[in-house]
């Protein structure tokens, strides 16, 4: 018999008709002749509501202490959840993560998923329940309770679907799909019906804020296929999937936007052997993750080396300032934190040449001075000033064939 894992977040089951409408989801499945797994969320605004109280006492309190607050919002949802499907007359029953022994390290607040028990869970499902299991906690060797990060709930799923070999994972949430770029800034944008693995970790990692990025890269390390859905409307979402011939004739997938990042520029810097070395081993003995890079041409023996980092790692490069001047022998250092960096993604680039210089273009005829450039197999990104993020993306997704034309944004 096959499996789908199902899963809901906060909004789904944000109050009890809410939840009925979730339990009428997981039996329609059952009843369409599958095993039916439910992973749910804590209702909407729980696990915010949760985390205040505790940051009221103290923001830097004991992570432990954290996660065993945390965690306790999911036990509500699974067993409301588990109640409304007995009520409308399916078996079913929930389990916390501690009792399928949902195993992790013990990264307290951000832990990792290291196996799963599946025995507990294949017992029931023989049985005909339906059981639904808390997304988002775990626990460690020494059983205490963890939790996967905020929005780990995804990554709770898809774990599931990969151990118990579920034909799919349906990711039930309060969008209808994926789409090119983000709606509030492209009203007329296209939804994304089927997406690669690789373009999803791509937009994961460049701004757009659909799934955990964890959840992504469990899917492609064992090939689980996704179904990104709204949980209120019935139509067919986005899939997720090992990459088909036919994605790569879509040149660019999506346009993604990140306003997370600041940029720093190390001045005039000696230009020898050494340097970038120095400047950059400080910074990832410090944990500081580096982005883009760009290093001009050294004229009279100096260069400019400018990179990229998370904004709010800017005060720590701050602390630092004294000794990465002194380290690279560089006469200044220069903050930019109002930059964007918009990026082109699509597994058609590995065929389709010319693409960074259309988007090149594209921004050069709305006036848009790019900063930073990159690139890799499938993406291109540039960085550029944070007040022409939402000029830049509209262009490019209409020179990129992203957006509906009978709509006018
Ligand atoms: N309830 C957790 C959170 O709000 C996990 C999740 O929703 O995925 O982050
Ligand atoms: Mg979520």
């Amino acid at each position: 018999m096959s499996i789908i894992v199902q899963k809901f977040g906060g909004t789904s089951v944000a109050d009890t008709k809410r939840i009925m409408a979730v339990a009428k989801k997981a039996i329609r499945e059952y009843k369409a002749g599958h095993q039916v797994v439910v992973t749910v969320s804590a209702m909407a605004g729980e696990t915010d509501r949760l985390l205040n109280l505790a940051n009221e006492i103290d923001p830097a309190g004991a992570p432990r202490e954290r996660d065993m607050l945390a965690s306790t919002g999911e036990q509500v949802s699974i067993a409301l959840t588990a109640m409304a499907i007995e009520k409308l007359g399916a078996s079913a029953i929930s389990f916390t993560g501690p009792q399928i022994d949902m195993r992790t390290d013990d990264g307290f607040t951000k832990a990792k998923i290291r196996s799963i028990n599946d025995a507990v869970i294949r017992k029931e499902l023989d049985e005909g329940k339906i059981v639904v299991i808390a997304g988002f906690q775990g626990q460690t060797d020494e059983q205490e309770i963890t939790t996967l990060g905020r929005g780990g709930s995804d990554t709770t799923a898809v774990a599931l679907a990969a151990v118990l070999g579920a034909e799919r994972c349906d990711i039930y949430t309060d969008v209808d799909g994926v789409y090119s770029a983000d709606p509030r800034i492209v009203p007329n944008v296209k939804k994304i019906p089927a997406l690669a693995y690789e373009e999803m970790l791509e937009m994961a990692s460049s701004g757009a804020k659909v799934l955990h990025t964890r959840a992504v890269q469990f899917a492609a390390k064992y090939q689980v296929p996704i179904q990104v859905l709204s949980s209120f409307e019935d139509k067919p979402g986005t899939m997720i999937m090992q990459e088909v011939q036919e994605m790569e004739d879509v040149v660019v997938s999506a346009i993604t936007h990140s306003m997370k990042d600041a940029k720093v520029t190390l001045s005039k810097i000696a230009d020898k052997p050494g340097m970038a070395a120095a400047a950059f081993q400080l910074l990832a003995d410090r944990n500081i993750n580096v982005d883009l890079i760009v290093q001009n041409v050294g004229k009279e023996g100096l260069a400019d080396i400018s990179f990229t980092v998370e904004r709010a790692d800017l005060p720590y490069i701050q602390k630092l300032e004294k000794e990465l001047l002194q380290l690279v022998a560089a006469q200044e250092i220069l903050y930019d934190p109002k930059i964007a960096k918009i990026s082109a993604i699509g597994v058609g680039m590995k065929t389709h040449a010319g693409i960074a210089a259309r988007m090149f273009s594209t921004l050069a005829a709305k006036d848009i001075n790019i900063l930073m450039i990159s690139t890799s197999e499938i993406k291109v990104s540039c960085v550029i000033d944070q007040d022409y993020t939402e000029l830049a993306v509209r262009a490019l997704c209409e020179e990129f064939g992203l957006v509906d034309e009978q709509v006018s944004a």
